[in-house]
């Protein structure tokens, strides 16, 4: 599918991989709905992206992907610009907790909080977005088509090797990765796809906290480039992503053939 002349809802769109998605895809052409938490950079974001001359619009859309009202309104913020044909789900977060740290016992609601905002919110911006996307005309390309549009999830390594005090983070992010294939395979009769992408370790705020030496270390964990990743090279996936209309059901490792752990 073209990017050009579509409109992208991208979660998570005001910092990290889902900015660098953002403008990637608005520098391709499309208009693009930032979704991200209202005290986020959104609005900052989005202006600062329309202030080239692209033809094509940002806007920004305080949602919290948990949120069904807020998420449909970003939905329809989407629409009112154009046929909505991708979208890209970045939101999340990393909350760490050992089930037996030295503060007691992980509270319940920390694994809950991460299961809601990384699985549940994904899910729903899912379920209300592709409700949109069925209403689009499909889109026909030389290679591809006819398709309505492409949804793409952000797993993560931790899908597939989570590290000690990252149990919620490593099932939320492992479950986003099993419900992508029996999505795919449900909305193909709709001609949307359903991809994930499982970064590495990015260089982005999420990864900010860490120590300079810390972030050194990880980085020679990736046996080549033997750095963090990118948000471009995220970016980039992404924008391949909504270009091949034979990539669908897939999680994709993005990580550099990182070796976790000890
Ligand atoms: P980031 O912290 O830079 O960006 C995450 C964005 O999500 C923030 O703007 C934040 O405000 C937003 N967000 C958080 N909770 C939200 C909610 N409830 N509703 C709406 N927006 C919300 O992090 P990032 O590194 O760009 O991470 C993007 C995605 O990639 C996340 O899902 C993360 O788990 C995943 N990921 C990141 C890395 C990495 O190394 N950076 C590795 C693997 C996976």
């Amino acid at each position: 599918m073209d990017i050009k002349g579509t409109v992208a809802l991208v979660t998570g769109g005001a910092s990290g991989l889902g900015a660098a998605t953002a403008k990637r895809l608005f520098d391709a052409g499309a208009s693009v709905v930032l979704v991200d938490l209202p005290q986020s950079a959104g609005e900052d974001y989005a202006a600062q992206l329309n202030s080239g001359d692209t033809g094509a619009r940002a806007v920004f859309a305080p949602a919290d992907v948990t949120n069904e009202a807020q998420v449909q309104a970003a939905v329809d913020a989407a629409v009112s610009l154009g046929p909505l044909r991708i979208v890209v789900n970045c939101a999340g977060i990393a909350t760490p907790g050992k089930v037996l740290g030295r503060e007691g016992v992980l509270p319940l609601e920390t694994f809950n909080k991460v299961i809601q905002i990384n699985l549940v919110g994904t899910f729903n911006v899912i379920r209300l977005a592709a409700a949109a996307m069925v209403e689009t005309e499909p889109v026909t390309t030389e290679l591809g088509g006819p398709e309505r549009g492409v949804i793409i999830n952000t797993a993560s390594v931790a899908a597939f090797e989570g590290q000690i005090g990252q149990p919620a983070y490593a099932a939320s992010k492992g479950a986003v990765a099993a419900m992508t294939l029996p999505l795919a395979r449900e909305f193909a009769r709709s001609l949307i796809r359903v991809a994930t992408i499982a970064p590495g370790i990015f260089e982005t705020p999420m990864m900010a906290g860490l120590p300079q030496a810390a972030q050194e270390s990880l980085g020679q964990q990736v046996p080549h480039p033997s750095r963090l990743g990118r948000a471009a090279e995220y970016a980039n996936l992404a924008a391949h992503i909504v270009e091949n209309a034979m990539l669908n059901g897939e999680t994709i490792r993005l990580d550099g053939a990182i070796r976790m752990g000890p």
